[in-house]
């Protein structure tokens, strides 16, 4: 069945089109502008839990980034410490519902072993 596994492999490695530079000038312009709304971008939570980990120009997501929320439960499994407000690019993660038009026939996630690329 294609769903979260709770394998973490997307919070440890978050793929994203914008640079480190990118996103934090978002973050300032967002601090500076009162009439930004918060749930426009979620820049608010994107950019303080992201640590850059490296850029592959190769890819169509080239930025890599590990999620400071990222943690373990009681029992070792992969867990998030911001579960209930986690930003909308979590929550819709990867994509399918959101955009229909994007091709399910193939591989949903872009991490190996994510529960999304397992046989229905
Ligand atoms: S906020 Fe939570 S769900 Fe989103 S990448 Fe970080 S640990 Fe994963």
């Amino acid at each position: 069945m294609r769903q979260c596994k709770r394998r973490g492999y997307c919070c440890q490695d978050v793929r994203l089109a914008e640079s480190p530079e990118i996103l934090q000038k978002a973050y300032e312009f967002w601090r500076k502008s009162k009439k930004v709304d918060p749930s426009f971008s979620e820049i608010y939570l994107i950019y303080p839990m992201l640590t850059f980990k490296f850029e592959n120009e190769e890819e169509d997501l080239p930025y890599h980034y590990y999620c400071k929320h990222f943690t373990r439960d009681s029992d070792g499994l992969p867990t998030c410490s911001i579960y209930p407000i986690r930003p909308a690019m979590c929550r819709e993660f990867p994509y399918y519902e959101s955009v229909p038009h994007l091709d399910t026939s193939g591989p949903l996630s872009p991490y190996e072993g994510c529960g999304y690329n397992d046989p229905d």
